[in-house]
């Protein structure tokens, strides 16, 4: 049984089923005839016997009828006994041979050798002590031949009910079924043909098939955006690392093919100390990103007051104090990740002093408004043009990528940037004109105590 598919496992009930009912009908289509035949028999034995004995009178030991009285009226023998039980008049039918006793005004039924019969006595009194019974008697009809006919019918269409049954059953249960069929396909092929953009592809619909194949269509859309990102992010990481790989590679093979003076061996070995700080910088910025992509930085969630975070990594930095300017809120604590918050601000204002004009500011703040902590780091510097605002937050995107790469820059600041924020419940936003400067801010859920 557990190797044989649902679908022939579902047909399979529906035809035990229904063969039952089809027989528990046939079965009760015989009892309602019989009860009907019987019923009816009884009615008729009522009416002639009553209207008999209204036809026959017996005084002083005589019996007399009406006239045109007949002891064989609608299939029911009127019999007369006497006080003692005699057969005075009318015809015992031969099959009757049961000593059925007298009961006044009682509808029986008496199985006689092989007939049924029902039988009704009525006393007819001809003075306070005398009298004779009149009994009725009705064979009922066997209707044997109603109940073989329907016996050969039902013979005859059990057969041809169950192979209709379970032919109908399978094809409805099948066509019950492909949808999830399809869903199956989908799957496979996808998985076959490594192929993600594949969908099952169902008309909407109100029904558990229709909503299942469209949950999975969501599912296989959202597996196939991450696998992409994933596959990008692997490519971009694995390009930006080649370059700087490359460029080593070529000065060491120049250094060792070619005679350099002191000054350019100078030169090249500080070429490849600064590539090798970028593919330094870059392997440590791939690795922060994964292990926030698994979420294992962002468990420790404790109330940090923003201010002195800030304002400490501010000071720890020793950046330029002419250029740089701070305004701090006491008292702004929110819920979060002391070091990630520490990695949020580093890029923001590492980002604001990159992308400066000569001689430009950078203005870092810490307030509080409503519900929320906010630390906005703005600049007066080159700002980013409105096409490219919604682009600088996707992974190794940059502007200009010729300076940032005098900065080491790879594109990956501001996607840690917005992770960061998320992970701890809050946004960035952006307000940024080209050539005026740009303002970051971070929106954090300020820290209730009872929370
Ligand atoms: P990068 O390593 O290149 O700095 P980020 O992800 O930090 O990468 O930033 C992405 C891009 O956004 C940068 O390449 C730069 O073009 C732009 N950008 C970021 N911050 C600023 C800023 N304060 N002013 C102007 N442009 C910025």
């Amino acid at each position: 049984m557990r190797k044989i598919s649902v679908k022939l496992k579902i047909t399979l009930w529906i035809t035990l089923l229904m063969t039952i009912l089809f027989l528990f009908l046939v079965a009760f289509t015989l009892f309602i005839s019989r009860t009907v035949v019987l019923s009816s028999a009884r009615q008729q034995l009522i009416s002639t016997t009553r209207n008999s004995v209204g036809n026959i009178s017996f005084s002083q030991g005589k019996l007399s009828t009406t006239e045109g009285f007949s002891f064989y009226q609608n299939g029911v023998s009127i019999l007369v006994y006497s006080q003692a039980e005699s057969l005075l008049a009318g015809q015992l039918p031969v099959s009757f041979t049961a000593k059925e006793p007298f009961q006044n005004g009682q509808v029986r039924t008496v199985e006689g050798a092989s007939i049924s019969y029902v039988v009704l006595d009525l006393w007819l009194p001809s003075s306070w002590e005398e009298g004779v019974w009149v009994r009725g008697l009705m064979e009922v009809p066997r209707n044997e031949q109603t109940t073989e006919n329907l016996i050969k019918i039902a013979a005859i269409a059990l057969p041809v009910f169950i192979l209709l049954t379970a032919v109908g059953g399978y094809l409805l249960v099948r066509r019950a079924f492909r949808p999830l069929e399809q869903i199956s396909a989908t799957a496979q092929a996808m998985g076959e043909a490594k192929d993600l953009s594949r969908r099952i592809g169902l008309p909407p619909g109100r029904d558990e098939f229709s909503r299942l194949a469209q949950t999975f269509d969501q599912l296989f859309a959202r597996l196939e955006r991450s696998f992409e990102a994933e596959k990008q992010f692997t490519a971009d990481a694995s390009h930006e690392l080649r370059t700087p790989v490359s460029i080593i590679k070529g000065a060491c093979e120049y250094g060792l093919k070619c005679d350099e003076t002191p000054e350019e061996r100078q030169e090249t070995l500080e070429m490849i100390a600064r590539q090798a700080e970028k593919m330094a910088q870059l392997i440590g910025q791939l690795l922060s990103m994964t292990r926030l992509d698994q979420g294992t930085e962002g468990a420790r969630l404790e109330p940090v007051d923003l201010g002195v975070l800030v304002e400490g990594l501010i000071r720890e930095r020793g950046y330029e104090e002419d250029k740089l300017f701070l305004s701090v809120s006491p008292g702004v604590k929110v819920r979060g990740d002391g070091a990630l918050l520490a990695r949020l601000t580093e890029n923001l204002v590492e980002n604001a002093l990159k992308y400066g004009k000569p001689g430009g500011h950078v203005w870092v703040t810490v307030k509080s408004q409503g519900e929320e902590g906010i630390l906005e780091v703005r600049d007066d510097g080159i700002g980013i043009p409105k096409d490219q605002q919604e682009k600088i937050w996707q992974r190794f995107y940059q502007v200009d990528p010729s300076r940032s790469d005098e900065s080491n820059g790879v594109g990956l600041g501001l996607s840690m940037v917005r992770q960061i924020a998320q992970l701890h419940g809050g946004t960035v936003t952006l307000d940024s004109v080209e050539g005026i400067g740009s303002a970051f801010a971070l929106h954090l859920p300020l820290w209730k105590e009872e929370a």
